[in-house]
């Protein structure tokens, strides 16, 4: 009898949580859906200064022409210009390459902003473009495959989205590339920004997963290389699954 009274009790212990986790993630779905809508009926405003734009513009003209691209040369361990410092961050690194178009500043910091906070999807592609039009050469072909930086399970859920994934994709689109899922984060969400730089590159730190073989070749994508942590964790996490070469290509480099 108490068995029995037990399993009706798990039972609808299950039950609740499901309900509980469905009413969570048709919120987000919500949220997302609301803030989608809402910004498909506002006229087009641009997103980093709010002048109005064309419809599908992302920027207005005079901030698309402060996109800071760094095009002078640049440095392939750590993605900065160079001279990249007295002693190069990228140095020891997982990482064979790691490469953005543009300075992490300005529209561009608007534009990551928007695609991460706003949810505004439509801006990945723009950043995509960017991409694709300067990528060194040989770095977006076959046999490489797009591997996004994995979010949070729950940062996501709570955004209703996956930023990198997005970007992944809409550079699939352009690239002809294929995308594995195939990281996903462990452990506990943790807060990047006011830690030490040092904590934040300290290993073990940032818990990557591999789910599955991984691609021989990978191009991690991620929309800020800020420190390169995240970026090094999972690029560890695929050289140890078997990754021979791996890359990590970012909208935009954090300069400082
Ligand atoms: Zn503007
Ligand atoms: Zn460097």
């Amino acid at each position: 009898m108490r068995a029995r009274l037990r399993y009706a009790l798990d039972r609808r212990r299950l039950a609740m949580s499901g309900l509980l986790a469905a009413a969570r993630h048709g919120l987000a779905a919500a949220r997302h859906g609301l803030a989608a809508a809402t910004a498909a009926l506002a006229p087009p405003a641009c997103w980093s200064c709010r002048a109005p734009v064309a419809a599908g513009q992302a920027l207005c003209s005079a901030c698309r022409a402060e996109v800071r691209f760094l095009r002078g040369r640049c440095c392939p361990r750590c993605g900065l210009p160079l001279p990249c410092g007295r002693r190069c961050p990228g140095a020891g690194s997982t990482l064979d390459r790691a490469w953005a178009p543009v300075a992490f500043e300005g529209p561009a910091r608007a534009l990551v902003h928007a695609l991460k906070f706003r949810g505004a999807l439509g801006v990945a592609d723009v950043m995509a473009a960017q991409v694709v039009a300067t990528a060194p050469r040989g770095l977006l072909q076959s046999p490489a495959v797009l591997v996004p930086v994995p979010t949070h399970a729950a940062r996501r859920r709570a955004r209703g989205f996956d930023h990198a994934e997005h970007l992944a994709r809409a550079l699939a689109e352009r690239t002809g590339l294929e995308i594995a899922r195939c990281l996903v984060r462990g452990g506990k969400p943790t807060r990047q920004a006011g830690s030490s730089r040092a904590a934040r590159r300290a290993p073990g730190r940032i818990d990557v997963r591999v789910r599955g073989d991984p691609p021989m070749s990978v191009v991690l994508v991620d929309d800020v290389h800020t420190t390169g942590a995240t970026l090094e964790a999972c690029g560890g996490a695929v050289r140890r699954a078997g990754s021979y070469t791996v890359c990590a290509v970012a909208y935009a480099r954090a300069l400082s």
